[in-house]
C-alpha cells in the first residue's frame, strides 16, 4: 500500500497511524544502573509531538532489571540467575513505572502499565483481551507502557527480550509499525565493532539466509537481553503480520525526531499489509465455525467496518471466544476471523442491536462480534 514512500516515511504519523516504539535497557539506564531521565524526557517529548500530530503511540520499555539490580545490589546486572531477574524486575518496575508516569504526566500524557507474559499473546482469549484493552486504552487517551512480567515468567514461557515482545504486541495492538530504539543505529552487513568495511543496510525488503547470517547473538551492552538476532526475529514477526519494522539509533537525544529527519537506521519492509495479515490469519488457526450473516454486514465489512451482531443471520459450529470463524454473506464465504464470543453468547446476540444485548448476555456487550482489527476480506 505505501510502497513508494521512502522508508523511514512509513512510520510518519499519516501512513502509520499506531505506532510501538521499544526502548531498550541499555538506553534507559546508565553504567551505574541509574534512569537517564534527560534522554528519557527527549523521547517523552517526540511521543508528545507526534501524539499531537495524531498518531497513536503504545511503549515497550525495557529496564526493571537493570533498574532492580542496582537497587538489590545484585551481580551481572540481575542477570546471573532467573530468581534474580525476577527479583529484580519486581523492584526495577516501580521504579521504571515511575519515572515514565513522571515524564508522561510532565508531558500533559496519561500512562498505563501493562505487564504481559507470553501467554497472554499465546492463548487467543487472553490475545483478544490484550488486544481489547489496548484498543480502549488508546481511544481514552492514555499511552500504553508495556514490558514482559518478569516477575513471574517462568523460564519456558518468556519472551526473554523485549524485542519480540514488541512485535508481538504490535500484532495485538493493530499497529502499522514498530521502531526499536537500540544502541546500535542499525544493521551492518558485518559486526561494525570488528570489521571495520561493515556497512549499514538500509532496507531490508526479504529476510534472507544472508540477511541473518549478518547478525551475531547477544546483547552488545549486556544490560539488555536483545541483541541483533532478537531483533530480526521480531522483524520476522512484525513483517509476517504485515508491520514495518526499523531499528534506529536511540543513543542520541529526541531519537525519534531524529530517525524521522535523518531516516538513518534500518528499515524492514512488511509484504503488503492486508495479504500479509491474511496470511498470518490463515496460517495461525483452523476455522472452528461460521457465522452467517446479511447482505448490509457484508458490505459494511467491505468497507472495513466491524461485524456488528445486528447483521449476523446464523451461528454455526462449536467455537469459543479468539478461534477463527468463517463469515458467509448471502453469495459465500467474505472473510475471516477471530471471534469476540464463544459461539452459545454470539447465537444469543444474532440479529440484536448494541443496546439490547446486554439483557440477552447478562453482561456488557463488546464492541463487536469479529473486530475488524482481526478479521481479513478473502
Ligand atoms: N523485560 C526486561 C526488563 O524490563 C528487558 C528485556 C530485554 O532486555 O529486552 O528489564
Amino acid at each position: 500500500m505505501d510502497a513508494a514512500l521512502g522508508a523511514s516515511a512509513r512510520f510518519a504519523p499519516g501512513p502509520c497511524a499506531r505506532l510501538v516504539v521499544k526502548t531498550g535497557s541499555s538506553l534507559l539506564v546508565d553504567g551505574a544502573g541509574a534512569v537517564r531521565r534527560d534522554w528519557l524526557a527527549s523521547v517523552v517529548a517526540d511521543v508528545a509531538a507526534r501524539r499531537a500530530s495524531g498518531q497513536q503511540i503504545v511503549i515497550v520499555s525495557s529496564g526493571a532489571i537493570a533498574l532492580g539490580a542496582r537497587r538489590l545490589d545484585l551481580e551481572k546486572g540481575g542477570r546471573a540467575s532467573l530468581e534474580d531477574a525476577q527479583a529484580a524486575a519486581a523492584v526495577g518496575q516501580v521504579a521504571l513505572s515511575a519515572v515514565w508516569e513522571a515524564l508522561l504526566s510532565d508531558a500533559g500524557l496519561t500512562m498505563a502499565q501493562v505487564l504481559l507474559t507470553l501467554g497472554d499473546l499465546e492463548d487467543r482469549r487472553r490475545y483478544l483481551n490484550v488486544s481489547a484493552t489496548i484498543e480502549r486504552l488508546l481511544a481514552l487517551g492514555a499511552v500504553p507502557v508495556l514490558n514482559e512480567n518478569d516477575t513471574v515468567a517462568t523460564s519456558e514461557i518468556r519472551f526473554g527480550d523485549n524485542d519480540r515482545l514488541a512485535a508481538r504486541a504490535a500484532q495485538a495492538a493493530g499497529a502499522q509499525g514498530v521502531v526499536l530504539l537500540s544502541d546500535v543505529d542499525g544493521l551492518y552487513t558485518a559486526n561494525p565493532q570488528r570489521d571495520p568495511a561493515a556497512t549499514l543496510v538500509a532496507e531490508v525488503l526479504t529476510l534472507t539466509p544472508e540477511i541473518e547470517a549478518m547478525a551475531d547473538g547477544g546483547s552488545g551492552s549486556g544490560l539488555g537481553s536483545g541483541g541483533m538476532a532478537a531483533k530480526l526475529a521480531a522483524a520476522r514477526i512484525a513483517g509476517a503480520a504485515g508491520i514495518h519494522l526499523a531499528i534506529a539509533d536511540g543513543r542520541v537525544a529526541h531519537p525519534l525526531a531524529r530517525f524521522a529527519t535523518t531516516g538513518r537506521g534500518t528499515v524492514f519492509v512488511a509484504g503488503e499489509g492486508a495479504r500479509a495479515k491474511k496470511a498470518w490469519l490463515a496460517g495461525r488457526l483452523t476455522v472452528h465455525g461460521t457465522l452467517s450473516v446479511d447482505a448490509g454486514a457484508v458490505a459494511a465489512l467491505r468497507r472495513g467496518k466491524s461485524l456488528l451482531a445486528a447483521g449476523v443471520t446464523g451461528v454455526e459450529g462449536r467455537f469459543v471466544r479468539g478461534d477463527v470463524v468463517a463469515i458467509a454473506g448471502p453469495e459465500g464465504i467474505v472473510a475471516r476471523g477471530l471471534a469476540a464470543y464463544d459461539a452459545g453468547d454470539a447465537a444469543r446476540i444474532k440479529g440484536l442491536r448494541n443496546d439490547v444485548q446486554g439483557a440477552a448476555l447478562g453482561y456488557a456487550p463488546r464492541a463487536a462480534v469479529v473486530h475488524a482489527d482481526h478479521l481479513v476480506l478473502v
